[in-house]
């Protein structure tokens, strides 16, 4: 049959994204390494798979109805993806944000029709200005509002159960041994986890966090410890336990630094041609960490999450990684010659040092 290529609307090319062998990553780690690109994806992220699917069931239930406003908090690519499908369906949208979130998305969200609101970051979860508790405090006082809830609606894991399972295990040909992915609201390391696990106990599921972050003790320990801190790495580093991360289903966390995050997504950029997110740069972080433990016969899929230009005024910018402490103007170039900068070493990139060398 004919392929056109061509589509009756932005929704039909959610999902199906494509899968990329990383070669510089295979050749370092001696095995074989892939990457699930979701910036694919019409919204540019993964986030599209689980608003699509979270719109469209909440349709067939008569909770979303013409004229209801959509309500979420998020950290940024869910908003763009509640934006893009709104405004496809006709919907309204309200997101609250962090006032950390980067300024490029905010841009993005608003241009796609959205109202955005900026709660400040550095407050509990459960705390009254916290963006959870404004986006629940919309939902319930506007009438016809409907809230997403990503963090405890199943329908976000069940996304990846329905699609990002299901493709990895084909793309890999039942090869796959270890899927590495990021937990924030859990859906993707738990969804598509669950799934690859019922098709093979042995695939091995590894949830990478931030330093700043309750998920990892909370998967060891059992307790839920409040993060100090918090990490410039948007997306990821929760202050809370939200439902969609299904601890049975992940073997272990690996958590990594907000440095080493981005200066791996740099490094991949520049050995690999992959300009990925600030989240997709945790991932590799995580997977250098266990480099010891990779035999030649692996079979590893990493899912990037988002798309590098969403960061263009973060990790891609020497001047903010200068005011972050990511580089020191002694060690810049050194820095940016190996993936976790902590804890590795890896052979020289084709880092072009004078970039950064006049940050100013
Ligand atoms: N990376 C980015 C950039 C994200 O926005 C998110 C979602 N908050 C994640 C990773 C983590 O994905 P999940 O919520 O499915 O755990």
């Amino acid at each position: 049959m004919k392929h056109l290529n061509r589509y009756d609307s932005i929704l039909d090319l959610i999902g199906k994204t494509p899968m990329v062998r990383l070669r510089k990553m295979s050749q370092l780690a001696g095995a074989k390494v892939y990457a699930k690109m979701e910036a694919f994806n019409p919204g540019q992220s993964v986030k599209d798979r689980i608003v699509y699917h979270m719109i469209n069931r909440a349709e067939m239930d008569g909770k979303l109805t013409p004229g209801s406003t959509i309500i979420e908090a998020t950290s940024g690519n869910t908003g763009f993806s509640v934006a893009m499908i709104s405004a496809m369906k006709g919907y309204d949208c309200i997101l609250t944000v962090k006032d950390s979130a980067s300024s490029d998305k905010i841009k993005m969200m608003r241009a796609l029709g959205a109202t955005v609101v900026k709660c400040p970051a550095k407050v509990p979860g459960d705390h009254p200005d916290s963006y959870y508790s404004k986006a629940k405090e919309l939902a319930e006082t506007l009438p016809g509002s409907y809230y997403l809830n990503q963090n405890f609606d199943k329908g976000n894991s069940e996304a990846h159960y329905l699609t990002t399972g299901p493709e990895i295990w084909e793309q890999s040909e039942g090869r796959l041994t270890h899927f590495v992915a990021t937990a924030s609201t859990g859906g993707t390391i738990s969804g598509a986890g669950k799934f690859l696990k019922e098709r093979s106990e042995q695939v091995q599921i590894i949830a990478v966090d931030s330093e700043a972050s309750a998920l990892k003790t909370y998967h060891e320990k059992g307790v839920f410890v409040p993060p100090t801190d918090s990490s410039s790495l948007e997306g990821v580093g929760k202050n809370i336990i939200p439902a969609n991360v299904n601890f049975d289903t992940i073997d272990r966390f690996i958590s990594v630094s907000d440095r080493s995050s981005s200066i791996a997504a740099r490094y991949l950029a520049k050995t690999e041609g992959i300009m990925a997110g600030y989240s997709s740069g945790a991932v590799m972080a995580a997977l250098w960490k266990i480099r010891a433990e990779i035999r030649p016969d692996d079979f590893i899929v990493v899912l990037f999450p988002d798309h590098g230009s969403r960061y263009l005024s973060k990790i891609y910018d020497p001047k903010w990684l200068l005011k972050m402490g990511y580089l020191s103007s002694d060690t810049q170039e050194d820095s940016l010659d190996h993936f976790g900068a902590d804890e590795t070493e890896l052979p020289k990139a084709p880092a072009k040092p004078s970039e950064i060398r006049s940050p100013g």
